[in-house]
């Protein structure tokens, strides 16, 4: 792997491409099944889209015009050389096959993006989207991200995830079966009702299936969700940094070698976070991290077994 604690992805975008990489969100403006009444209207309890959607928040761009904006950030930024367009905002293979095709190929009037990551949910692709998705990989690096949060259906239901873990499981099979799309699954660290066992459980599990990319969120609360109201009522606590660091580095040891670690903090517009506040302190965060790994002489996969 490397030689870094864990397998991070700014390292493997640069060993795949020979240079800096940044991962634009774009907002294509799909819809989300548990927010429109398909499964629910409820949505999941800490989902408030506004925290990083342009349209939720009254702003439509058009697709192009947040990536000509995302590639011009990155440059500026980050040196960045090559792009890769993430859709990120709500379900993004909930349309129509030739709707979705419409609004992926905007990534083709582009010519350094190099790769494309659609976020959606695991009960929301079938062998024709993933066939779709498919045809993207002779010219870009196609990236598939599934919301699982958790192993644990107790937890998935108290946080209405409408679906189960069994749907993880099957649309990751679905998926391999896909030669080129890569697998990436989202959790997050501190589910309400979920003990460190729980969370290790969850580890376990993602680790055993061997997927190429993991990304690691810490519950915060944004304003306007239903988690806010459980919250500020004393139903539900949020980790101190101290509590989460360690998580995740017990997280990041029962993980296989190989998974790049996408993420393992948050981000969340200020104005719209009710806690915990140290979720803004990203360079803190990432360097507790750090520092735990590397006194302790942990790392990814440090306990993982076959
Ligand atoms: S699946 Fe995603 S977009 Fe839909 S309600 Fe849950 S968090 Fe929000």
């Amino acid at each position: 792997m490397n030689q870094e604690r864990y397998y991070k992805f700014s390292e493997y975008l640069k060993e795949r491409f020979g240079c800096r990489v940044y991962k634009i969100g774009v907002d294509a403006g799909f819809s989300c099944p548990n927010k429109d009444g398909r499964i629910s209207r409820d949505s999941c309890i800490y989902c408030n889209t506004k925290a990083f959607s342009f349209y939720s928040r009254g702003l439509p761009r058009t697709i192009e015009d947040q990536i000509e904006e995302g590639i011009d950030f990155g440059k500026s930024r980050y040196a960045a050389e090559r792009f890769i367009v993430y859709f990120q905002a709500n379900t993004n293979t909930y349309a129509p096959l030739e709707i979705l095709k419409e609004r992926y190929d905007v990534v083709r009037k582009f010519k350094d993006v190099v790769g494309i990551a659609i976020g959606t949910r695991p009960d929301c692709v079938d062998n024709r989207v993933l066939d779709l998705l498919s045809s993207y990989t002779q010219d870009y690096e196609v990236w598939i991200e599934y919301g699982l949060q958790s192993a644990h259906n107790n937890t998935l239901e108290f946080i209405n995830r409408g679906h189960t873990y069994d749907d993880f499981l099957k649309a990751v099979e679905l998926s391999r079966g896909r030669r080129g799309i890569k697998i990436c699954a989202h959790v997050i660290i501190g589910l309400p009702n979920e003990t460190a066992g729980d969370i290790m459980d969850t580890a376990t599990q993602v680790g055993h299936l061997k997927l190429d990319g993991v990304k690691i969120h810490p519950l915060h609360v944004v304003r306007g969700t239903r988690l806010e109201s459980l919250f500020t009522n004393g139903l539900c606590t949020l980790l101190e940094l101290d509590t989460y660091v360690n998580l995740v580095v017990d997280f990041l040891e029962r993980l296989w070698p190989k998974t790049v670690i996408q993420r393992v903090t948050a981000d969340c517009l200020p104005n719209l976070l009710v806690g915990p506040q140290w979720i803004l302190k990203k360079n803190k965060v990432l360097n507790e991290i750090e520092n735990k790994l590397s006194k302790e002489g942990r790392f990814q996969g440090r306990i993982y077994k076959e």
